[in-house]
């Protein structure tokens, strides 16, 4: 076998957090022995260990040594209700009890899947028609891809294949997501994107537009670039756009003023299937339910999960239009069967989980609450834009980031192997505020729903003491160096 060096990257230093690294305990010693960690840069773990969290309840999670942290990341942009739901814990208990497990496979049914399927077509944001069940956000996606290339052969066009996708959108990492997704270390060395998968422009006004573009004239240029691109490549054999409302995992950006209106256009000019990438927006974080509606998309097919069960149970949801389902009744009476399907799919206590979870954010008013507290959100976050490490912030409703940039007038950013995002987000973990570093040291946040007012400002008054503190080191250590 070859053996692979565990040491760090040659150029890869610990300018900012050589300090910063704790003892390891033993549950740390164990999970080195023991884990590959998703997301995670494997050499460097060896040497800094994890951050063991073992509860959490609110919007607190906990961990080994029992110090608190705010957990300004709802988790994977997931756990809307935050932590310790008893309703959610007393509804899974009973349906364990009533029944763990059956399927949906060869016809069988059960209520809870019904019923959750009834719910999710009276609450999308355009007219569907049926509901497939997934255990993930990629797996939906994944889904579609099979689903879009099996309609377009019972359409008989079977050239229209190819999907467009964005630069630095996220759509998950099983095989076809992970081509979906736009993000360079989910293709290097995975042999990745398979054929069949392009990318356009990344709708990021601060980053991509040209000196002096308005949003609109940037929206525009977007859209006549993908309109390029499908005319290149031909529209008879582009299939479908798959896009984020806010691209998540790539920096939550937001995408220009008149963007979604230009690119449906595009879109209906072709006859592509616009499939909207639900996984982060849906259910609230944008202040409506969906984010298809905050920016005026109206998809033929949804993706869903994460805030579905408030992540407390792994369920995710494919919603199909009319047309994409009567495809799929006439391919499966041609072939005998729907040949796509996994154990869970539907799982009766995800199923009943999820039901839970739609029907305390309706009663309790989340998503009006969500639009309630976004301004104080926003404003806050807005005013991290004066510090001087910081180039820009963005968001909507309750969902935001901050990019970190070594100087303020050009833009220009960190180099990478300095990790200033990184040690910025040491920083929090210090003051007891878990974020996400996310490209080009852009600092995610992305709090449970049900977060306090007080909570909100709990949360931007730990962050601006970590940015001061990641100042202090940038400043000492001379790192806006190029
Ligand atoms: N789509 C989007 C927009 C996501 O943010 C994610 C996960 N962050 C996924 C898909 C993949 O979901 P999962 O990790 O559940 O496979």
């Amino acid at each position: 076998m070859t053996k692979v060096d565990l040491t760090l990257p040659p150029g890869l230093t610990l300018p900012l957090m050589s300090e910063m690294i704790m003892p390891l305990s033993n549950a740390a010693m164990r999970d080195i022995e023991t884990l590959v960690h998703p997301y995670t840069n494997l050499a460097l773990h060896r040497e800094t260990g994890p951050l063991v969290i073992n509860r959490g309840e609110g919007v607190f999670v906990y961990d080994e040594h029992g110090k608190a942290y705010l957990e300004g990341m709802a988790g994977l942009w997931c756990a809307a209700l935050g932590y310790g739901n008893e309703e959610l814990a007393e509804v899974a208990a009973r349906q364990i009890r009533t029944l763990s497990f059956t399927h949906l496979f060869g016809g069988k049914s059960h209520d809870p899947a019904i019923e959750l399927a009834e719910k999710l077509k009276e609450i999308a944001p355009s007219p569907m028609s049926k509901v497939f069940f997934t255990c993930s956000g990629s797996e939906a996606n994944d889904t579609q891809v099979k689903l879009i290339w099996y309609m377009n052969n019972a359409l008989g066009r079977p050239q229209k294949k190819k999907i467009i996708s964005r630069i630095k959108g996220y759509h998950g990492v099983t095989i076809a997501s992970a081509s979906l997704t736009g993000l360079p270390n989910n293709h290097i060395d995975f042999d990745l994107p398979i054929p069949g998968i392009l990318h356009t422009g990344t709708p990021h006004h601060y980053r991509n537009a040209v000196p002096g573009e308005s949003e609109v004239d940037f929206a525009t240029r977007l859209a006549d670039e993908l309109e390029a691109l499908i005319l290149k490549e031909g529209p008879e054999t582009i299939a479908a756009f798959i896009a984020e409302p806010i691209m998540g995992a790539g920096g939550v950006i937001i995408p220009p003023t008149t963007y979604f209106e230009k690119i449906q256009e595009v879109l209906h000019r072709h006859d592509v299937v616009l499939i909207a990438d639900e996984v982060i927006c849906g259910f609230g974080r944008t202040g409506k339910m969906w984010g298809s509606q905050t920016f005026d998309m109206q998809p033929n097919a949804l993706s869903c999960a994460k805030a579905l069960t408030s992540a407390y149970f792994p369920l995710g949801a494919v919603m199909i239009d009319e047309r994409m389902y009567d495809a799929l009744v006439s391919e499966s009476r041609k072939i005998g069967t729907f040949g796509h399907g996994f154990t869970y799919s539907g799982h009766p206590v995800g199923s009943a989980m999820a039901l839970k979870t739609i029907e305390i954010y309706q009663r309790e008013r989340i998503v009006e609450k969500v639009a309630a507290k976004a301004p104080q959100f926003q404003k806050r976050l807005k005013a991290l834009a004066d510090h001087p490490l910081v180039g820009e912030t963005r968001g909507i409703g309750l969902i935001g980031a901050l990019e970190m940039v070594a100087d303020k007038t050009s833009k220009r950013s960190f180099e990478a192997k300095k990790m200033v995002g990184a040690a910025c987000i040491k920083h929090c973990e210090k003051e007891g505020l878990i974020l996400r570093n996310l490209p080009n040291d852009a600092i995610g946040i992305c709090p449970p729903l049900v977060i306090s007012e007080a909570e909100i400002d709990l949360l931007f008054d730990r962050l601006t003491t970590a940015l001061d503190k990641t100042e202090a080191d940038v400043s000492a250590q001379n790192l806006r160096a190029a």
